[in-house]
């Protein structure tokens, strides 16, 4: 996942090549229990984004009749910033709940390589999208890497690039650098019809209205670059509109992280949340805070009692999640491109299309390490397959992309499998064309009045990204500190009983 989507950004993007790839060693600060206090430091001097502010306060002079006040529901960035905002208004009563043995969610490193040959891969989260431009807002991820002196690089991501078909390497540069200029120009589309109160439609019906119907292998292979590679989805399968949009060592004591702890059930109730699990064990606490990603929530691995209502149901199924899963192979050495990228344009729209490097100076020279991204319906088409079949067809276009060179069988092989983990069941969240506004109100929402939801997910500007999941969990419990505070003057967030239709459909038309 590369670009930020609210069209600015984009252009911002698009000038200045501002995506950087970040280094080990933020992620190896996640990797395993051990370094918790690491990345809560990490988190500790993380940049304030100057939610609501309170004045000093003591909740613990009213003791919860429950195990804790606050119950976060998982320990992704959601969870962990959910936290440090707790701490940051005095409430320190709250456990973090989290099913691995590590914190940090989407954000995964893994050791990769034949032994003595081992590098620390990112198999979630590997870019900061729209760090800086000028004095304007930065990235919090990108302020934390600052801080921290965190090794990060500049991805080349339109400067970088060769190009390859199932006949070997072909130069379609040109239309591939039109595919970049058609995508900006469908973004302003989208963004077009907001103030004008356009109807949303799907991205692919924005793509045909500018002109940009891909006809040919490489034209498909330059949009895919542009489009899936980011929504990990297809135009079909994405609204236009949205498609525009854009420490632990210091507060976080051993007590406040119970990970390990696989959630099943959630009852909740106007007095309180009870949260069982997996070993049947409960926990109770005035607030819960659930943090899961929308792939968890739409697939019953955790089950709320009462059954959620259905405005959230509505609003959970009508997102979607998307898969965006990276296969990494390491050979004895490199043979191929010098770039960073390289785009592969197959018969099949999406078969192995885009190919990273990262036996480059500035990445892993050295390392024989090289990659490939697959998304949406061909990514979990690829889970269901065995090791051996992807890896056999990974070969497979790696021979037609260099017909003249014998391929070897690469040392090392893996690829996750975002999709099936019961953990997270896809990659991150996608707003298709018939999610609206309403939908995405109630996916937010409090459920009477102490269930609360955060995440990437439910993020309306920055759907998808951690920067996106980091301003939600800050916000949310921002939220729930002031209901502890004072209950009068609990401030949920609201829902819409029910969604209803958008014109021209709606219900001011006459149909006499
Ligand atoms: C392959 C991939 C590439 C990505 N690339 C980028 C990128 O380049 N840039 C970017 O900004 N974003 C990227 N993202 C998205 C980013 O990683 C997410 O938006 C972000 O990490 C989500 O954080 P979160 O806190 O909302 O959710 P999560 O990180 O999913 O946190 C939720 C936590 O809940 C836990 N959990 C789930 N079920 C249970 C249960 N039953 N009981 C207890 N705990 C449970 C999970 O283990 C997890 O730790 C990528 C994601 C993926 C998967």
């Amino acid at each position: 996942m590369h670009l930020p989507k609210v069209a600015d950004a984009v252009a911002d993007d698009m000038s200045n090549t501002t995506m950087h790839s970040l280094s080990n060693a933020l992620w190896n600060t996640l990797a395993s229990p051990l370094r918790i206090l690491r990345f809560a430091a990490f988190l500790g001097v993380a940049h304030s984004s100057g939610f609501l502010s309170y004045s000093p306060f003591s909740p613990q002079s009213t003791a919860s009749a429950n195990d804790v006040r606050v119950l976060i529901l998982g320990g992704g960035m959601a969870g962990i910033t959910a936290a440090k905002a707790l701490h940051e208004q005095g409430i320190d009563d709250f456990k973090i709940v989290e099913a691995r043995g590590a914190l940090g969610g989407r954000m995964k490193v893994f050791k990769f390589g034949a032994p003595g040959r081992q590098y620390s891969m990112e198999a979630g989260a590997e870019w900061v999208h729209g760090t800086q431009t000028g004095d304007g807002p930065s990235n919090p991820i990108f302020d934390l890497a600052r801080k921290h002196n965190l090794t990060m690089h500049p991805s080349n991501y339109y400067g970088s690039m060769t190009t390859y078909d199932y006949t070997g390497p072909v130069d379609y540069l040109e239309t591939w650098n039109k595919a970049i200029r058609a995508y900006a120009n469908l973004t302003v589309t989208g963004g077009h019809r907001v103030p004008k109160g356009l109807v949303d439609t799907t991205s692919r019906n924005g793509y045909s209205m500018i002109g940009a119907k891909p006809q040919t292998h490489q034209e498909a292979a330059s949009e895919y670059y542009q489009f899936d590679w980011e929504y990990a989805q297809t135009p079909e399968q994405t609204s236009l509109i949205a498609s525009s949009w854009a420490e632990a060592a210091e507060f976080l004591a051993e007590e406040q992280v119970l990970l390990n702890a696989t959630v099943k059930t959630i009852k909740y109730s106007r007095d309180g949340v009870s949260v069982m699990f997996s070993d049947g064990t409960t926990l109770s606490a005035d607030y819960a805070l659930v943090t899961f990603s929308l792939g968890v929530l739409q697939n019953d691995d955790v089950r709320f009692e009462p059954v959620l209502p259905d405005w959230k149901m509505e609003a959970i199924h009508g997102m979607t999640m998307g898969t965006y899963t990276k296969i990494f192979l390491q050979f004895p050495k490199k043979f191929w491109f010098d770039t960073e990228y390289a785009l592969y344009a197959d018969e099949e729209r999406g078969r192995y299309p885009v190919w990273q490097s990262l036996d480059l100076e500035g990445f892993y020279p050295g390392s024989g390490i090289l990659f490939v991204t697959v998304t949406g319906d061909f990514a979990n088409r690829v889970e269901s397959f065995t090791d051996e079949r992807v890896k056999n067809e990974v070969l497979e276009v790696l021979r037609s992309m260099y017909p003249n060179t014998a391929i070897p069988e690469p040392d090392a092989f893996y690829f996750p499998r975002w999709h099936s983990d019961p953990l997270y069941r896809g990659s991150y969240s996608n707003w298709p064309a018939s999610f609206v506004s309403g939908h995405h109100t109630n996916l937010r929402a409090t459920v009477q009045d102490h269930l609360w939801f955060a995440g990437e997910a439910t993020s309306l500007k920055y759907f998808g990204y951690l920067h996106g999941a980091y301003f939600e969990g800050r916000k949310m419990a921002s939220h729930i500190a002031r209901c502890i505070r004072n209950a009068r003057q609990c401030d949920t967030m609201e829902h819409v009983d029910e969604v209803m239709n958008l014109g021209p459909y709606g219900t001011d038309l006459d149909w006499d």
